[in-house]
């Protein structure tokens, strides 16, 4: 495959449309066109520079050539983006197979030359002759909606059928409408309380996006991040998460409220370092202690990417923030590079939290987790806690921290700060 003529990728794309035409003519067999696209393309070029990319992308031409038959035919149609006709397929369960393997041609575990790639995420749409169309360019133009559908869904593969129109126009629709709530201000920050679980004493709270939308009511967080994440829109609805979490601590510090904020950062923004500016800029915006700023950055992804996660997390350091793992437990760690993590915190996932009282497994694993924090020295926050049998075992078991809908649930502002004059004078909770 030739991959060096990335700018000819219009004369590539016809020769592909071509070539799979000779293909459907003789073939009476299913033939699978893969569109493969690599979804991490900001943070290669903030790692290695514009100009390293050709090498890379020739690198990667060479990589799937490996791995293809003699019978399939492969090339690059445009950045980062590849088309490959796979024949001689006998259902879609193969085609499956065949994406399968052309993703482990650029997957984090394969072993060095292929991970100096830099390209350590693709995601695949599929498209079949003559189930899905029997004429070249349909058949290209159906393996490219689906890929659309794996972008806005946060798929790493999806294979077209008849319902994938309307999915990816349902998609596209909420972004539409998430850009503009985001424009018209109808986003709002929840404060999910904390508790210091030894002390009793609140530690702060997690700020939380929500979306009462006018047109389509309250949208959940794990419908619209994943639209935001594969737009550009992530970055203003992360500024606009920081900013407000930032002005609200301002608010309670000066209101006597020895407290502290988390925020949720999008696993983009971490790979490609963009986070850092955004956040040096609110800083200068808002005088603060840094100290008392937490940012969750999920278990699956730091994984994602370790070194330049790891790169991040010590920029973001530097810049006075604590840093939290969340969902720990469930984003397959390894202690390798554990011991160079720079975090302050790990957070238990709710799935060990919520069933420990009743299962001894869960119970043994929240216990691992608390020991292995605090033998690293950091703090440990189990969230999920519905229940008082809970929130006890927790103390019990040294954990630090305490969230979950037992002690509050995520509230707005207003209700939050009623929250915390209410908490000076309530009982105890443990
Ligand atoms: P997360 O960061 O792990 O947030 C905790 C989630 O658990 C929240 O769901 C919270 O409402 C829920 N939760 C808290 N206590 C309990 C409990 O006792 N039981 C149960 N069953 N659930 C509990 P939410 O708000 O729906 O958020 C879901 C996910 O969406 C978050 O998981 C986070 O990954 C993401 N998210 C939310 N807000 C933001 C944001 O501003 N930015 C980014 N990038 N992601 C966000
Ligand atoms: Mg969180
Ligand atoms: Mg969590």
């Amino acid at each position: 495959m030739n991959s060096a003529a990335v700018q000819a990728s219009s004369t590539n794309y016809d020769e592909f449309t071509n070539k799979l035409g000779e293909y459907l003519a003789n073939n009476d067999q299913l033939v699978a066109v893969v569109i493969l696209e690599a979804s991490n393309t900001p943070r290669i070029d903030a790692r290695f520079g514009r100009s390293h990319r050709d090498a890379q992308l020739a690198a990667l031409s060479d990589a799937i050539d490996a791995s293809i038959r003699d019978t399939d035919f492969a090339i690059q149609i445009g950045d980062y983006t590849f088309a490959v006709i796979v024949p001689g397929l006998k259902n879609k369960g193969h085609a499956t197979l065949a994406g399968r393997k052309l993703q482990r041609v650029v997957q984090p575990e394969m072993p060095e030359p292929k991970r100096d790639l830099g390209l350590v995420e693709c995601r695949l749409g599929i498209a079949l002759a003559p189930l899905h169309a029997d004429e070249a360019l349909a058949l290209v133009k159906r393996a490219q909606l689906a890929l659309e559908l794996a972008k806005d869904s946060n798929r790493d593969l999806v294979i077209y059928d008849d319902d994938t129109v309307g999915q990816v126009s349902v998609a596209w629709e909420l972004r539409d409408d998430l850009a503009e709530a985001i424009r018209e201000s109808e986003l709002e920050v929840f404060y999910q309380p904390k508790l210091n679980v030894q002390t009793d004493e609140v530690y702060g709270a997690e700020a939380l996006v929500r979306w009462f939308s006018v047109k389509r009511g309250p949208v959940a967080p794990d419908v619209f991040i994943p639209v935001a994440e594969n737009s550009e829109l992530i970055q203003p609805l992360t500024r606009y998460m920081l900013n407000t979490a930032m002005r609200s601590m301002m608010m309670w510090q000066r209101d006597g409220h020895d407290i502290g904020v988390a925020v949720n950062l999008p696993s983009s923004m971490l790979l490609d370092g963009g986070i850092v500016t955004m956040l040096e800029a609110l800083l200068t915006i808002w005088d603060l202690d840094k100290g008392r700023l937490t940012l969750e950055l999920t278990e699956s992804a730091l994984m994602r990417d370790i070194d330049t996660s790891i790169d991040t997390m010590k920029r973001l350091k530097d810049l006075g923030a604590r840093l939290s793992i969340d969902d720990f437990g469930t984003g397959y760690s390894s202690f390798s590079y554990f011991k160079n993590i720079p975090a302050d915190e790990l957070k238990i996932d709710k799935f060990f939290v919520n069933n420990m009282c009743n299962d001894m497994a869960d119970q043994h694993i929240v216990e691992t987790i608390i020991g292995l924090a605090h033998r690293f020295k950091m703090k440990v926050v189990a969230e999920g806690i519905e229940d008082a049998a809970t929130l006890e075992l927790l103390k019990k078991l040294g954990c630090d921290i305490a969230q979950g809908y037992h002690i509050a649930k995520p509230l707005s502002e207003k209700d939050y700060d009623s929250w915390l004059d209410a908490r000076r004078y309530a009982q105890p909770l443990l």
